[in-house]
This record gives C-alpha cells, sequence and structure tokens, in this order.
C-alpha cells in the first residue's frame, strides 16, 4: 500500500479551481521533490494534504496509509504522522519554543493514544535531538520565531518534525530566503530524518536544494498539475531549459 495516494484531485479556492485534477504517489521511505513555478498550485498541495481550511475539494480523493485524508481534521492527520513545514513559519511572541514544542508534542502523542511526557522525558528528549540536530539550547528559551533568522526558523521547524517522528514530511519552498550555509543546515537535518519508514516531499521553485536534499523522483507541476515526472536527473534538465517548456502542455 502507498503511503500517500493523490487520485485526480480537483481544488477550488473562492470559486476558482487551482488543482484540476492532481496525481501523485508516494511510497514509504521516498523522497519526492515537487518542482514548478510560482502560482501553479505547490503550496496549495500542500495546504490541502495538511487540512488547511479554505480549500474546497470538488473531485478526486487522498488517501493516507490506506485510509481517506479528507474525512480527518488537521489534528488528526497530524496526529496519525503529516506533517508540514510552511514556507512562512509563524512568530508566536511570549511563548518560548520549548514550552511550545512541549504543548504541540504532548497535545499530539494525545490524539495517537500515547502518554504524555513528563517535563523530566520531555527535557530529556528535546535535548537529545536538539544536539543531535546541532540547535542551541538558548534557541529554545526565545519566543516561537521571534527574531529568528531565516536559517533559525528552519531548523526549528527540523526539530519540530524530529520530535513528531511524522510518517510524511512536507517541506514547502524550505529554501526560500536562506544562504547557503543556513540552507546545508536546514537540509542536513532533513536528511538526518530520511528513514526507510518515513517519506517526504520537498516542494521547491529552484534546483539547488536538490543538491542538498537528493530526491528519488521529481514531479513538475504546472497550472494545477503535475505535467511531467522523473528521477533526480529532471531537476537538472529543468535548471538548462526552465519551467517555459511545460506552460503549452498544461
Ligand atoms: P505555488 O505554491 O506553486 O506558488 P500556490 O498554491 O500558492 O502556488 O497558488 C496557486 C494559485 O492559487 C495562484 O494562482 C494563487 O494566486 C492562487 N491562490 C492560492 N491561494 C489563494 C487564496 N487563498 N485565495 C485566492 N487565490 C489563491
Ligand atoms: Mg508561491
Ligand atoms: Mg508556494
Amino acid at each position: 500500500m502507498a503511503l500517500l495516494e493523490v487520485k485526480d484531485l480537483k481544488v477550488r479556492v473562492e470559486e476558482r479551481e487551482i488543482l484540476h485534477g492532481l496525481t501523485l504517489t508516494v511510497n514509504e521511505g521516498e523522497i519526492h521533490a515537487i518542482m514548478g513555478p510560482n502560482g501553479s498550485g505547490k503550496s496549495t498541495l500542500s495546504h490541502v494534504i495538511a487540512g488547511k481550511p479554505g480549500y474546497e475539494v470538488t473531485d478526486g480523493q487522498i488517501l493516507f496509509k490506506g485510509e481517506d485524508l479528507l474525512e480527518m481534521d488537521p489534528e488528526e492527520r497530524a496526529a496519525r504522522g503529516v506533517f508540514l513545514a510552511f514556507q512562512y513559519p509563524v512568530e508566536i511572541p511570549g511563548v518560548a519554543t520549548m514550552t511550545f514544542l512541549r504543548t504541540a508534542l504532548n497535545a499530539q502523542r494525545k490524539a495517537r493514544g500515547e502518554s504524555e511526557y513528563s517535563t523530566p522525558d520531555f527535557l530529556k528528549k528535546v535535548r537529545e535531538v536538539s544536539k543531535s540536530l546541532n540547535i542551541p539550547q538558548d534557541m529554545l528559551k526565545r519566543g516561537v520565531n521571534v527574531g529568528f533568522s531565516g536559517g533559525e526558523k528552519k531548523r526549528n521547524e527540523v526539530l519540530q518534525m524530529a520530535l513528531f517522528e511524522p510518517s510524511l514530511c512536507i517541506l514547502d519552498e524550505m529554501d526560500s530566503g536562506l544562504d547557503i550555509d543556513a540552507l546545508r543546515i536546514a537540509a542536513d537535518g532533513v536528511n538526518a530524518l530520511r528513514s526507510p519508514k518515513r517519506a517526504m516531499v520537498v516542494i521547491t521553485h529552484y534546483q539547488r536544494l536538490l543538491n542538498y536534499i537528493v530526491p528519488d523522483f521529481v514531479h513538475v507541476m504546472s497550472k494545477g498539475r503535475v505535467v511531467k515526472s522523473g528521477g533526480k536527473e529532471l531537476a537538472l534538465e529543468l535548471e538548462e531549459s526552465g519551467y517555459a517548456q511545460f506552460e503549452d502542455a498544461a
């Protein structure tokens, strides 16, 4: 059984159809890259999978571990193992990152029917994981994303991802706004979370990120559809030839 099956998905935002019949299959352990020009519907796809409100699915299906994902509320999707790292992480002034992580993690454990972490167990866990990702402890004491650099925000997302242990990670343009050093650090974090049981969907406009997170499959989106799929070499081809060739195909 595939981990994620998106079948002929049609999605509207404010009465306008944005996805026009999108099909995508992701198996455990696979890394898929989704590339495409601005406005092709990449973020819309990630939001619909995560269950963000405001999107109307008019046709098609999304199955996750064989179950109808569209029937589940966003919290349930997260509890079952869907994780979306947003393109623009929100700032939460006044809430320490540590507190936020603990609340979110315990809510998720509860939804999974697991016991909540005690304070010492949580501290141990978060220290272990942040150490393995080279995340400095003092970052955890600061307000969530408040005054974080682009790189720190991404590392915070990677830390959340590591703590939540999702089976599907969707990374929406995690390369946006990162310089090359920050990009490498964030990508190292993501690579550390690669596992035969976990799949990743890496959304990006640029080929550059895929030098660091090397995908098994690359899909090109244009105007709300997947117009071409291939192996990692497709990303290099696109770097050469650009997206214009797909505009007519879509
Ligand atoms: P990408 O992530 O590939 O840049 P998006 O999914 O953000 O593309 O957007 C796809 C299309 O949907 C664009 O034309 C965009 O203007 C439109 N769109 C996305 N979100 C909304 C929204 N909340 N309201 C109206 N139009 C939207
Ligand atoms: Mg965009
Ligand atoms: Mg986007």
